[in-house]
């Protein structure tokens, strides 16, 4: 069974001005400790398909499961991170690491203990009771990262969690971060515009259409399959070949 299976999935956005169709029948089923990356231009529906995974928005037609169970609203099941860190900047490390805990009321002495013990594995150990301006960009994402992995998600959405770093600090943070969700063994549904940043980090990638969005076609990728990590398959003679292949689609009228 997959773990996360979007069924003709479409939504409508209703406005003053009238009906934006931002996806339509988008078909997709997301299998355990998978990493899929999905692509498309701007504004054909990516952040939307996530928030109907996360259960922020509900589709117009078709039905999200996750684990075989419809997706009624948001749950713990499934933990979001997005491209602004979101770190409160008068609360310390630990205390910006243990919100979503907080938030969910879930925060106990046991589930404490092992966010500081994710902080110390995470090169976050002597930061604690530091504030979030002390940090840098990519020590700050592990944070944010770390908050969303408290609450043990088994699903992962992440919304272009790069696109604030600069270009070395990307790809660091890219490897790293591929590292321990490979450790943790997470289910993850990355969404970038960023074509290299989605081979060099998934098993598959989905090319959605313009809007409204659909899925146009779906590329195994080879070297994550084998343990590659995403700065070994930037390096890989066959990483060409599907930037060339994705970046043609994205390009192409649809
Ligand atoms: P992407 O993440 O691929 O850039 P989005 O999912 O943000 O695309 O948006 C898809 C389409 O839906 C866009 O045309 C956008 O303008 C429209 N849209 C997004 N959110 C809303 C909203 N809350 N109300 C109306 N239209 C929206």
């Amino acid at each position: 069974m997959a773990l996360v299976e979007l069924r003709n999935v479409g939504l409508k956005y209703h406005t003053l001005e009238g009906e934006t169709t931002a996806l339509e029948n988008v078909n997709l089923r997301v299998e355990e400790e998978e990493f899929v990356s999905i692509v498309g231009q701007s504004g054909c529906g990516k952040s939307t398909l996530l928030s109907l995974i996360s259960g922020l928005l509900k589709p117009t037609t078709g039905e999200v499961l996750i684990g075989g169970e419809p997706v009624q609203g948001p749950s713990p099941k499934v933990g979001y991170m997005l491209q602004q860190d979101y770190l409160y900047e008068w609360r310390t490390i630990l205390d910006n690491a243990l919100l979503g805990l907080e938030i969910r009321r879930m925060k106990t002495p046991e589930r404490v203990q092992e966010v500081k013990q994710m902080l110390q594995d995470y090169g976050l150990g002597g930061f604690e009771s530091y504030y979030p301006n002390q940090l840098s960009g990519g020590m700050r994402q592990r944070v944010a990262l770390i908050r969303t992995l408290a609450v043990q998600p088994n699903v992962l959405l992440l919304d272009e969690p790069f696109s604030a770093l600069d270009y070395q600090n990307r790809l660091a943070v890219g490897e790293e971060v591929v590292r321990i969700l490979r450790e943790r063994r997470k289910t993850v549904i990355m969404v970038t515009h960023d074509i290299s940043e989605a081979i060099s980090m998934a098993n598959r990638v989905i090319v959605l259409t313009p809007r409204p969005g659909t899925i146009k076609s779906e590329h195994r990728i080879r070297m994550c399959d084998e343990g590659l990590t995403p700065l070994q398959t930037r390096e890989h003679p066959e990483f060409r070949r599907y930037f060339t292949a994705i970046w043609k689609e994205l390009n192409v009228n649809a």
